[in-house]
């Protein structure tokens, strides 16, 4: 078990969409700080398998079935985890899709599809866990957008809008919320090693390899220790920003 760096003790973390890939990364590594980690996916089998493999090195871990689209099923999800585990203390909104093409081919279901779940997924999430956060005074949200959302990407509009939606979404969630002690803040993953990036064709990861300054790829644990600083009262005085973890792709 890695050593706690973090004072996450006790603390109750929900990550939407983490039964695999970054979210499961980003659960882990909670785990690893002594957090009770709530793994929410699509299917029972897939969040029961990510449970049992946390709970089986000693983790705290349970899980819960939800899309994230859902305002009916994401509530009753946050107000079943708040009645078991007293509070929730950060919410890491990772769950995710890409469905590319190129603008003049794009159907409006893809368009739809994917805005639906980003955007969608993460206005419903934090609006829900929201009501929670403000009674307890306290909790940090943790938005999962990606580079593409700064830099744009030919055959990921809708991928990138929705990105760069949640970009601006957070800066408004982190206004709002700030007189409540709730902090809101973005990552802006760049290449990261997941079942999502090796899809992509590889004449296109190696002209992104060629364009990064450290010239590699990230890991889903680059992600996941960036995720524990922002919810961790380390980065108390941080809100309403989009930390790129890119390798140096994007500077600004
Ligand atoms: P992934 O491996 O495809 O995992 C995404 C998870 O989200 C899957 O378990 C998926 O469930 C779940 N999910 C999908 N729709 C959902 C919904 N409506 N409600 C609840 N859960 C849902 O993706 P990843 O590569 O780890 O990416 C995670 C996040 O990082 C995404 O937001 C992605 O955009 C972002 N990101 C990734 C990269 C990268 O290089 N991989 C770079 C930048 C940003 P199913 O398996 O059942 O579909």
């Amino acid at each position: 078990m890695e050593t706690a760096k973090y004072n996450l003790q006790g603390k109750t973390v929900v990550i939407t969409g983490s039964a695999r890939g970054i979210g499961f990364a980003i659960a882990e590594a909670f785990a690893a700080q002594n957090a009770h980690v709530v793994i929410v996916d699509l299917a029972r089998e897939s969040v029961d398998k990510a449970v049992q493999s946390l709970t089986g090195k000693g983790y705290s871990a349970s899980g819960q079935v939800g899309d994230v689209t859902s305002g009916e099923v994401m509530e009753a999800l946050f107000a079943a985890v708040v009645a078991e585990c007293g509070g929730i203390d950060c919410l890491v909104n990772n769950a995710g899709i890409t469905r590319d093409n190129l603008l003049l081919r794009m159907k409006q279901e893809e368009w739809d599809l994917v805005i639906r779940i980003n955007l969608s997924g993460t206005f419903v999430c934090t609006q829900k866990v929201f009501r929670h956060m403000m009674k307890a005074r306290g909790g940090s949200i943790i938005n999962i957008a990606s580079v593409i959302g700064i830099m744009g990407n030919a055959g990921q509009a809708n991928y990138a809008a929705s990105k760069g939606g949640i970009i601006a979404f957070t800066k408004s969630c982190a206004k709002e919320f700030a007189s409540r002690g709730v902090r809101v803040n973005a990552i802006a993953p760049g290449f990261i090693e997941t079942e999502m990036t090796a899809t992509l064709p590889e004449e296109v990861v190696a002209s992104y390899a060629k364009a990064i300054p450290l010239q590699k790829m990230g890991t889903p644990a680059d992600v996941a220790r960036l995720c524990l600083f922002l919810a961790a009262d380390d980065s108390a005085y941080i809100t309403g920003q989009t930390i790129a973890i890119d390798g140096g792709l994007t500077m600004h």
